[in-house]
């Protein structure tokens, strides 16, 4: 049984705190679905998982099994433990956003950027600027070119992620809004947490 669990709803985000000795397992109930994930130190709101710094230490571009996900202050936050799924994941997007749909002629449409605001305040945290998310089941790999394939996420029902907490923090997670690449809606995910 897991310790504490957050249902994450369909075009909404939710968060847990996690600590170290702990793990949290993100869980596409009905798959096909992206998950944006943040993780915020509880110590210190500024000190939040970089997929940049992660790229860096991490000399890839993917996240892989057995790595960690690096703080902007270059430690630690989480490391990758399992994966069901097909093993396609993205740290090179940015979420989508009111302002991004709305450019593609699709206003007042639901977003990553404004639910991780409302799950960020929800569990406390005031940011200014979104962090950058990792994309879990977000298949968009680059092509020699540069560009990106945009692909339908290849998760399937109940394949999960799972991640442990190397410092105190919160994770956050939206279920992606972004349609096209959700086979077409997007579906609940659910986030639990249990000792490792
Ligand atoms: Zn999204």
């Amino acid at each position: 049984m897991p310790k504490r669990t957050a249902d994450v709803p369909a075009y909404a985000g939710a968060w847990v705190n996690v600590g170290p000795g702990e793990v949290v397992r993100l869980i596409d109930i009905e798959g096909c679905q992206v998950g944006d994930l943040f993780a915020v130190a509880t110590a210190d709101h500024n000190e939040f998982l970089s997929p940049s710094v992660t790229r860096l230490n991490n000399g890839n571009i993917f996240p892989r099994l057995g790595e960690a996900f690096f703080s902007c202050a270059d430690r630690p936050i989480l490391t990758f433990l399992e994966d069901t799924s097909p093993g396609q994941h993205d740290m090179l997007y940015a979420s989508c956003n009111d302002a991004w749909y709305r450019s593609r002629g699709m206003p007042d449409h639901k977003n990553c950027r404004d639910n991780y605001f409302a799950a960020a305040r929800d569990a406390g945290i005031n940011h200014a600027i979104q962090p950058d998310p990792v994309n879990i089941f977000q298949n968009t790999p680059p092509k020699p070119d540069g560009s990106f394939f945009v692909g339908v996420t290849l998760s399937g029902p109940g394949d999960y992620v799972t991640m442990r907490a190397e410092l105190d923090c919160i994770v956050i997670v939206t279920a992606c809004s972004s349609d096209r690449i959700l086979g077409g809606k997007s579906t609940p995910m659910r986030l639990e947490v249990y000792d490792s």
